[in-house]
């Protein structure tokens, strides 16, 4: 559907408000002048966004930041990235992290809960959408995933 951009982000957070206050995680979200509608699956890409803020909110602790910001890419592409001050993911662990099942160390996942699946999904809908994923972290700093997405403003004139 056609879908408000800075609406869809804000949506996002209050989903998890519970968590986020109860964390005391101070959200943000930035949507840059040049983006404002698109039209997408909207059921889809809310997955998405739930996927990486709720690893944000995961591996973020108390007190941390999340930033939500979308823009248009030099190529002309959505982009929407989430960015935590969190944990943070070793190097060598960066290049699997969007294959199934694939969690960072049993010790530090094992009380968090999870499949590791989030990420393996979030790509597979990206991917179908025309967009690609990347990840960004920096160990014990946080961590910036990335997605892009054709950035459809105008419809088709089939009705
Ligand atoms: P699920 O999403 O199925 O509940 P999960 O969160 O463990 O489980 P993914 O979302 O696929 O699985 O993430 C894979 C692994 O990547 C996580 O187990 C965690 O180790 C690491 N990871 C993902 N996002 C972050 C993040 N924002 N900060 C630090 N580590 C992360
Ligand atoms: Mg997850």
């Amino acid at each position: 559907q056609q879908t408000d951009i800075t609406e869809m982000l804000e949506d996002v957070a209050d989903r998890f408000s519970f968590q986020i206050r109860q964390k005391r995680i101070d959200i943000s979200t930035r949507v840059r002048r040049d983006v404002s509608t698109a039209w997408l699956d909207r059921d889809q890409i809310d997955q998405v966004l739930g996927n990486l803020v709720s690893n944000a909110l995961k591996y973020t602790p108390e007190g941390g930041t999340i930033e939500l910001e979308a823009l248009k890419n030099e190529d002309g592409m959505l982009s929407i990235s989430v960015r935590d001050s969190g944990i943070g993911i070793p190097k060598k662990d960066i290049e699997r992290i969007f294959e199934r099942f694939y969690r960072v160390d049993k010790a530090r996942s094992r009380n968090m809960g999870g499949t590791g699946l989030g990420l393996s999904i979030a790509r597979e809908i990206v991917k179908a959408h025309g967009g690609s994923i990347s990840l960004q972290s920096e160990l014990n700093e946080g961590s910036k995933v990335t997605f892009t997405l054709p950035l459809n403003e105008q419809r088709g004139s089939e009705a």
